[in-house]
């Protein structure tokens, strides 16, 4: 059941089981459903009135007791640098998520929200000072690439669950939109190229192992040292980093796939030869690709790399033999990093988890471990 304010079924997100039992509850012709189906995702259509195949009898019914979207667009801000265009998207229940549109070159990616807040606390991402509020709902996954499908300059290349909130905290929902969006009468989208990003939710990894989900896995990873990690991502208290690479080495091994490491490069804070050196042992055994990305904030607990840093850190992990490329992170002037509109406009109120630490989860020092 969808977690709204509306008196009428919300058909985006039912999968193709579902529409059958819907239709069939009100004496429709089963294969009705796929012809729904279709509609809603292949065709994109936004009410019933474009669905032909149905008689105008049976669509006015349809229009009296169900709905096939539910946003509201509050704000689309479009970077004029890059191009960057971040939405921020009000739900039926007045609550709000936002997705973004990066574009690199050939490379379109949307950028997608699995909850609304999140109860991880990075201390780096704006969406974990908000904490966490709920789970969004299938539909709502989808509703976010068909809306930004319709604003975006040129059809997406890449779809990651990078905006707001944990998607392997929310793994029932954010699986079942991807079958959407990758089902050839769905959004007909290439399944590789949608990317699961988590901040190292050991039970999940292993459930995508266990499941051999098709699509890729990225890990937020950030910290290489035990201690620094649980300051910067408290959830590394719950999921050390020797247990959370285990997990990856078992996905790796039960899927045959290579992951991605995203890596947020922090001045004086994680930047240093030392970690790099710890990247290339913790990975030794794992097929991988590592995205750096240099931090770019005004926290001046999260100072930017130097430009000499960032390529004598992607040079040392090259040197290795490692697959590592520098991401510069596209529209911060627009503050497209995750969770930031949200917060601006919103300012903060949700749940957060909290760990069990001797260590004091507050601000992260400047100094480096060795
Ligand atoms: S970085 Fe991701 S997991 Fe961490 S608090 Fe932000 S949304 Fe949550």
């Amino acid at each position: 059941m969808q977690p709204n304010n509306l008196t009428k079924t919300v058909l985006l997100g039912m999968s193709r089981s579902e529409l059958e039992q819907f239709v069939a509850a009100r004496g429709i012709e089963k294969y009705r459903a796929d012809q729904l189906f279709k509609g809603m995702y292949a065709q994109a259509l936004e009410n019933f009135d474009g669905l032909t195949t149905l008689s105008k009898k049976m669509r006015n019914e349809l229009q009296q007791t169900a709905q096939i979207r539910t946003f509201k667009t509050l704000q689309a801000t479009k970077s004029q640098k890059d191009g960057t265009t971040k939405f921020l998207w009000e739900l039926s229940d007045g609550k709000t998520i936002e997705s973004v549109i990066i574009y690199e070159g050939r490379r379109v990616t949307f950028c997608i929200s699995s909850q609304v807040g999140c109860a991880l606390d990075c201390k780096f991402c704006a969406t974990g000072k908000m904490g966490f509020l709920r789970n969004l709902t299938s539909g709502e996954i989808v509703e976010q690439v068909l809306l930004m499908k319709e604003r975006a300059e040129r059809p997406p290349t890449n779809i990651v669950f990078m905006g707001m909130g944990e998607p392997l905290l929310n793994l029932r929902n954010v699986l079942k939109a991807s079958e959407i969006i990758a089902d050839p009468a769905g959004l007909s989208f290439a399944r590789k190229k949608i990317t699961i990003s988590t901040s190292g939710v050991i039970p999940g990894i292993k459930k995508m192992a266990d499941i051999n989900a098709p699509w890729s896995l990225a890990i937020s990873l950030n910290a290489v040292f035990e201690e620094k990690r649980r300051e910067i991502m408290p959830v590394s208290i719950q999921y050390p980093l020797h247990e959370l690479m285990k997990a990856i080495e078992y996905y790796v091994r039960r899927t045959g796939k290579r992951v991605t490491f995203e890596y947020i490069l922090i001045g004086g804070v994680n930047d240093g030869e030392a970690d790099a050196k710890r990247i290339i042992k913790m990975t030794a055994r794992i097929p991988c690709k590592i995205n750096l990305i240099p931090c770019n904030s005004t926290d001046p607990d999260f100072p930017p790399p130097t430009g000499e840093q960032i390529v004598r850190f992607n040079n040392y992990l090259l040197d290795n033999r490692k697959t590592s490329t520098v991401r510069m992170r596209k529209g911060w002037e627009i503050q497209a990093a995750c969770g930031q509109l949200y917060s601006e406009n919103r300012g903060k109120a949700g749940a957060k988890i909290s760990f069990k630490s001797t260590n004091s989860i507050g601000k992260l020092p400047h100094k480096k471990e060795t």
